[in-house]
């Protein structure tokens, strides 16, 4: 035989980025290399596994098939990077210890939905394991909620004070175990356990069969997950829905269910294949999909529910202990304050709320709420980005600059930006209250110890609002400091997503509150442009007086105040008298113009007909009166828009109104007429497209910000879109188009400002 030698013995070097540490990445490459006969050597870097193989060149191609084909479940790889080297003759293959030398980074995985095979043990008598809370393997489990520091490794963990006992430790160095380096793993013997607190006394016999039954006699249980606490109590069992609303001090927001299986959840509410893929995917989030029945006190005047599967191994124990099949499983928090995480402050804070508390030994290093996606017209999108998500890098920007954007002050997020690596944290909450407070500088400082980042170096990305609490953070630190105005950002989180830095698109931030560049209330702007030159403001809804501002979100009937304002009393009569006392001391401010502040929200215009058409109560949470007015235009089949129309780049709202409140007075439908609002606002985006994409010459049109979290108003655009292939559309997929994604969209508008290296 006299084949080519040179081809025979090879030496590659490879590196593979993204999230795979701590998900089985090294005991796979370890399997695969025995199995292949090649040797060499695997290893954690800080960006990523890098590993050496020699051997046969048409084994190293079959690996590197492998490493494409079926990596392991948890696995997201980014990029593999391969590189010829010299063999240096090894033996066999080992996996060597994690290498610091850089700064980190690798990717943090984030927190994963129990594993089928972990499941099937959960509840095999015979297994060592049995109804164990606490069961996890390289391919499921926490991940984000328990790391300490970089690299992922057990002492880095929360789990660092449970010693392995000799079962375990065996598992865990064993390259071809299921546990082998899972972080987590632990047993009945060796690891933390659950516990029951009910009225002072503890219980550790069967907590959580007790649990269980607590729930069927409709109690409040405080339940420890994997991100923080939940407050837990039958969904059928009106009376516990009420009472935990009523402690809670949650008005009407709807509640997020957790259901025993995916049958139940079939039964409650109707799943698109793409609602089941999000329902049953491993970061399960809440799934919002229609209802197909009302639970009382659960999501009152809403179409949909959000409902989750169980994730945490103790949620199928609870289940298993014969809980109700559809439970109540919300936040363990009062109001809108960020969810409770550490043991003390939950029992501190709960001590009204909840009859029992279920409390787990492990920590939980670091708050992560519930996810929250849902199926639209245009794909699947996210509503809230936390747990199962996070702190997945979503994106690359082409800068070497260090950059953390600080997202808006409601549902807030940041991003960090490390060599050009996009990663943007987990939903924080609203900065009005302390304790998101206190979460979003934890959250800072946690990124940055964990990136390795120098706060000295960096450049802070910030809304434009002067009164913001994360602008004041900002200005108070030594760094560069860069303004993005807020629907810019809106826009640019699209753009960011995508990695479509040099597209020129008309994009549509229609939303609720952002500070405008002339100190305005915006929130229905249209931009031209693109990341690397700049976003300009070319159209808008025609400016209307707003009453007492910002505070104006919370009573509907003053943004009707400010849009009416121009109609005379004659025009508004009876409809005055219906929307009540303070729109009418909000009429005479908006026509005096004092106290009142120009806007050019589409938020505020759907909350002006909003109260027009009923909704004359004080809004209990953001965007309420929004979501009600959505919930009534799905009870109409399709009508035909109002006139709204677009001139001199302005969208004119007065025919509207004057048609809506005339159909108000003459009787028809309010169903009918919120249905007809949607169509016009969908049909104004289209005119607007086409008539300015002939203009600009651009072909792509971004839609962006909290109104387009109407998914009716979705369905309303597509269809006027449908057939029209000259243009695209693009909506957020990664982070939300509310105000959670603004945090992305900084980051890129400020990686493309002066203030930054470029790469
Ligand atoms: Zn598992
Ligand atoms: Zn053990
Ligand atoms: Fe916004």
């Amino acid at each position: 035989m006299s084949s080519d030698v040179q081809t025979k013995r090879q030496a590659v070097r490879i590196r593979v980025r993204g999230v795979v540490q701590g998900v089985g990445f090294r005991p796979f490459v370890y399997r695969e290399a025995a199995r292949l006969g090649l040797s060499g050597w695997v290893l954690n870097g800080e960006q990523g596994v890098e590993i050496h193989l020699e051997g046969d060149a048409s084994r190293i191609e079959l690996f590197l098939s492998a490493l494409e084909t079926h990596p392991p479940a948890a696995a997201r790889i980014a990029a593999v990077e391969t590189e010829r080297v010299r063999p240096c003759g090894y033996a066999g293959f080992e996996i060597r210890n994690s290498e610091k030398r850089d700064h980190p980074t690798v990717r943090i995985s984030p927190d994963l939905a129990i594993c089928a095979a972990c499941l099937r043990e959960l509840f095999d008598p015979r297994d060592r394991r049995y109804l164990y809370p606490y069961i996890n393997c390289t391919d499921c489990g926490p991940r984000y909620s328990i790391t300490l520091g970089l690299p992922y490794d057990r002492p880095q963990t929360t789990m660092g004070a449970w010693p392995l006992c000799d079962d375990c430790a065996r598992e865990y160095h064993d390259p071809f175990d299921r546990r082998f380096h899972a972080q987590p793993v632990a047993c009945p013997r060796c690891g933390p356990r659950y516990k029951l607190l009910i009225g002072g006394e503890l219980v550790e016999r069967e907590p959580i069969a007790l649990a269980a039954r607590l729930l069927r006699e409709g109690r409040i249980v405080a339940v420890k997950g994997i991100g923080g606490y939940h407050l837990a109590c039958d969904a059928m069992n009106a009376a516990a829905v009420w009472a935990l609303r009523e402690r809670k001090f949650r008005k009407e927001k709807p509640f997020a269910l957790m259901v025993r299986d995916p049958d139940t959840a079939r039964r409650l509410a109707e799943l698109s294949d793409e609602a089941e893929r999000l329902l049953s995917s491993v970061a399960r989030p809440i799934v919002l999909c229609p209802a197909r029945q009302t639970i009382e006190g659960v999501a009152p005047e809403n179409r949909d529910l959000g409902i989750m599967l169980p994730y945490a191994p103790l949620h199928h124990l609870l289940f298993a202990a014969d809980a109700p099949p559809v439970l109540v499983m919300t936040s363990a928090n009062r109001s809108s304050e960020p969810i409770a995480y550490d043991d003390e402050d939950a029992l501190a804070r709960l001590a009204g709320v909840a009859d029992a508390f279920l409390i787990g030994e492990r920590p939980i290093a670091r708050r992560v709420d519930d996810s929250i996606a849902r199926d639209t017209v245009f794909g699947p999108q996210l509503l809230r980005r936390a747990r199962g998500y996070a702190p997945c890098v979503v994106t690359t920007l082409p800068t070497s600059q260090p950059i953390l954007a600080l997202g808006a002050d409601l549902k807030n997020s940041v991003a960090l930006v490390v060599r050009g690596q996009v990663i943007v944290s987990q939903h924080i909450g609203d900065l009005d209250h302390f304790a998101a407070r206190r979460a979003f500088e934890e959250t800072i400082r946690d990124l940055c110890a964990l990136y390795e980042v120098d706060e000295r170096e960096l450049v802070i990305a910030h809304d434009a609002h002067p009164q913001y609490v994360s602008t004041d953070y900002a200005l108070h630190r030594a760094s560069i400091s860069v303004p993005v105005q807020h629907h810019r950002a809106h826009i640019a989180s699209v753009l960011a997503e995508r990695e479509a830095w040099e597209a020129r698109v008309i994009g549509f931030a229609f939303d609720g509150t952002g500070y405008g560049d002339d100190g305005a209330i915006w929130g229905g702007e249209i931009f031209v442009g693109s990341l690397c030159d700049g976003l300009k403001r070319v159209a808008h809804l025609r400016s209307a007086s707003l009453p007492g501002g910002d505070a104006a979100a919370h009573w509907p009937t003053q943004a009707a105040a400010g849009f009416l304002a121009a109609f005379d009393d004659a025009r508004l009569s009876p409809l005055g008298d219906q929307l009540g006392r303070r729109f009418g001391l909000a009429l005479s401010l908006a026509r005096k113009n004092v106290r009142s502040f120009p806007t050019t929200s589409i938020g505020r215009l759907f909350d002006a007909v909003a109260a027009v058409l009923g909704f004359v109560r004080e809004a209990s949470f953001e965007a309420q009166a929004a979501m009600w007015l959505e919930y009534l235009a799905r009870q109409s089949p399709p009508v035909q828009p109002y006139p709204f129309p677009f001139t001199d780049a302005e969208l004119d709202h007065r025919p509207l109104l004057a048609n809506v409140i005339a159909d108000r007075q003459r009787g028809r439908p309010v169903q009918e007429i919120a249905r007809a609002f949607h169509a016009s606002i969908a049909q104004a985006v289209a005119e607007v497209s086409f008539t300015l994409a002939p203009r600009f010459d651009v072909d792509t049109v971004v839609l962006s910000g909290g109104v387009f979290q109407n998914s009716l108003l979705l369905e309303e655009i597509a269809a006027r879109f449908d057939g029209r292939a000259e243009l695209k559309i693009w909506c957020n997929r990664q982070v939300p188009p509310n105000d959670g994604g603004t945090s992305l969209g900084q980051a890129a508008l400020a990686a493309f400002s002066r203030h930054t290296k470029k790469l």
